[in-house]
């Protein structure tokens, strides 16, 4: 039987923590937690066998009562111009890509802290991303089997809403947030999953017709992974791309509540 103070400590710990991290690395983030059952359970087959493949023989006490930790590190405001930016009426591709060198920093960051919080608190850690993937695999299918979504973790955890943009949207801030996880085999003070707040916002369907037209095209992911490697050519690295994230942050509903670290 489960201590229910014990539970409400190691997930106070762990959240302080975290917050330590935060302030020495002088970034803003979040961090949340849920279920290993609830992700495991929401996973594609192919992912779940990974996952499987991750934990090995504590699958069976995981399920049971192990939890998945979601921590995620803000982007910062300025950052956001980069994206899509234009000179003489033409994307800035060199701006542009100080966006995604702020994106890879981001997942470096991630992957340290995430390492640091599964070595304190007896851990697996589950890096932040696999960069480089877009132009390597022929279809955006491919690339599922090779990651577990950090989005279906910080979902479960109450961390955001999924948004239409298929991103988790933060409440302070808004899709510019990276995510990575550590999964535990105890268990934690679990969130609830949050309903989408988008209502009528349009913002990133605005600026991307994939994510507009997600309804009736085949896969609109694929339309995005072939953008990501059309940016690539064109000097953009880490296979980035950020306009619906911009959009959500610079022009959504939310806009005037969204706040990024400066
Ligand atoms: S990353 Fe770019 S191409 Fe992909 S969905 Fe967002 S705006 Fe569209
Ligand atoms: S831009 Fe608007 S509709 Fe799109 S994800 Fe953000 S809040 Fe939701």
């Amino acid at each position: 039987m489960t201590d229910p103070s014990a539970t409400m400590n190691r997930t106070k710990e762990i959240k302080a923590f975290f917050n330590q991290l935060l302030v020495s690395q002088g970034e803003e983030g979040d961090i949340g937690f849920t279920s290993f059952r609830s992700v495991f359970n929401e996973l594609m087959p192919i992912q779940q066998q990974r996952l499987q493949t991750t934990v090995g023989s504590q699958l069976d006490i995981l399920l049971n009562e192990g939890s998945m930790i979601s921590i995620g590190i803000a982007y910062r405001d300025p950052i956001m111009e980069c994206i899509d930016s234009k000179i003489n009426k033409q994307p800035d591709y060199e701006l542009w890509n100080k966006y995604a060198q702020e994106y890879d920093r981001l997942n470096q960051l991630l992957n340290q802290t995430s390492k640091d919080i599964a070595e304190e608190f007896n851990g697996i850690p589950l890096a932040a991303t696999i960069g480089g993937m877009a132009s390597k695999v022929s279809h955006v299918k491919d690339y599922f089997g090779m990651v577990i979504s950090h989005r279906v973790v910080a979902e479960n955890s109450g961390v955001g809403w999924r948004g239409k943009n298929q991103l988790m949207i933060h409440e302070k801030y808004s899709c510019a947030i990276r995510f990575a996880s550590i999964i535990v085999p105890y268990p934690l003070k679990w969130g609830e999953k949050s309903e989408s707040k988008c209502g009528n916002c349009r913002a990133c369907e605005e600026v991307c017709s994939f994510i507009k037209n997600r309804d009736i095209l085949p896969d609109y992911r694929e339309n995005c992974r072939k953008y990501i490697g059309f940016l690539g050519s064109k000097g953009i690295e880490k296979d980035v791309c950020g306009k619906c994230i911009k959009a959500c942050y610079k022009s959504s509903t939310f806009r005037e509540v969204f706040s990024l670290p400066k």
